[in-house]
């Protein structure tokens, strides 16, 4: 059955890199692949046809794909639009919400010939492989009652930490099963040592480990893990956590990896569909200059395949491709460092296409 893709190129670079991640999907049809590729505006570009980030249009397609490719969206030319709604952003959080996309999948992969990249030693870094598996439509960046208000003469300030056993249990299920795909280890970050909601978080992921028994399960306090992911990184394979701690944990992996424009993600609802986009953002100040790393983008195809596709042969083909042009020593101006080759960001692209053949 020919399932069907939905591809936002965005605002900033994002058409840039996502011409070459299509350039990898074509390569990947000559290859059998069966999909078929449309394309929408969201975001900045959006507002600027629509005067929406997100059209109906948009959405309705959006609704109807197996999976879709988003490059990146904001820039300064739409920081000042003065109604909060119609900023760029606001495109990604309303498909966010709209098609239920609870599990963010983060991996913070540093590739061998990238060790250097890091900040840190490179024998602290060479080789990881984390996956971190974020909680993203619930918890205390949209939990109720929230805002500012007057109290006793002053303002003050307010936010409300909720998870419900049904959306720890269904984010858990997420991570147990793809630390089962990985080497079986899950460490569930909390703070249950001073939030009963991550009390609620741990008891649950507790009650679910028995059904994973090839899983070990660890708990560990959110700041002991921020101290820890800079320490010894390696420890970790899969990591579980909610939307805050997640947003915040996800970051500083990447940073380890020393380059942001290699990092994928996806980001899952429960029927399996999936929004797969470059952990990066639109980076305005090298738009338009052919300069960009395609590669965030090209890894984000590769996720789409293995997990919206199930098409994991080809996803593996595409990350072996991607390996293959770091090892010739090929890099975009992010990456590049003395001995290697600046490539832009079309012949980056060129260069994963004649690697995939
Ligand atoms: P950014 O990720 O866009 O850029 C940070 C730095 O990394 C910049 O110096 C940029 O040039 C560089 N960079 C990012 N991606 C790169 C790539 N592929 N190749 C080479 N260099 C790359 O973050 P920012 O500057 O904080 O935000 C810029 C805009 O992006 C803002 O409008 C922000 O709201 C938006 N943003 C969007 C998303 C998203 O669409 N998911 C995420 C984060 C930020």
């Amino acid at each position: 059955m020919t399932r069907k893709i939905l591809v936002l190129p965005g605002d900033g670079i994002g058409p840039e890199i996502t011409a070459q991640a299509v350039r990898v999907l074509e390569a990947c049809q000559a290859l059998g692949l069966d999909v078929e590729v449309e394309q929408s505006l969201v975001g900045g570009s959006s507002y600027d046809v629509h005067g929406v980030p997100l059209s109906e249009e948009t959405l309705a397609k959006a609704k109807a794909a197996d999976a879709i490719l988003l490059g990146a969206v904001g820039g300064p030319k739409w920081d000042t639009i003065e109604d909060l709604s119609k900023r760029p952003e606001k495109g990604l959080l309303g498909l966010r919400k709209e098609l239920g996309l609870f599990g963010n999948l983060r991996p913070a992969i540093l590739y061998p010939q990238l060790a250097e990249a890091s900040t840190l030693k490179p024998e602290v870094v060479s080789g990881l492989d984390i996956m971190i598996v974020r909680e993203l439509t619930g918890g205390i960046y949209f939990g109720q009652p929230r805002g500012i208000e007057e109290r006793d003469g002053q303002r003050v300030g307010f936010n409300t930490y909720v998870y419900s056993e049904s959306e720890i249990e269904r984010i858990g299920r997420v991570a147990f099963e793809m630390a089962q795909k990985r080497n079986k280890k899950l460490c569930s970050v909390d703070k249950a040592n001073v939030l009963e909601v991550t009390i609620l978080w741990r008891e649950v992921m507790e009650r679910l480990a028995p059904e994973y028994p090839d899983v070990e399960l660890s708990h560990m306090y959110v700041d002991n893990a921020a101290m820890q992911l800079v320490r010894a990184p390696k420890q970790f394979d899969v990591v579980v956590t909610g939307n805050m701690f997640g947003d915040i944990l996800s970051d500083a992996a990447a940073m380890l990896t020393g380059s942001i424009g290699m990092l994928p993600s996806a980001s899952l609802n429960e029927r399996g569909q999936g929004m797969y986009e470059p952990c990066h953002g639109s980076a305005p100040d090298i738009a338009g200059q052919n300069v960009a790393n395609p590669l965030a983008t090209i890894l984000s195809v590769a996720m789409m395949l293995r997990y919206s596709l199930d098409e994991a042969a080809l996803a593996e083909r595409i990350e072996a491709a991607v390996g293959k042009v770091l090892d010739e020593g090929l890099r975009t101006a992010d990456i590049a460092s003395s001995g290697t080759r600046q490539v832009s960001t079309t012949e980056m692209g060129d260069a994963v296409l004649a690697a995939l053949q």
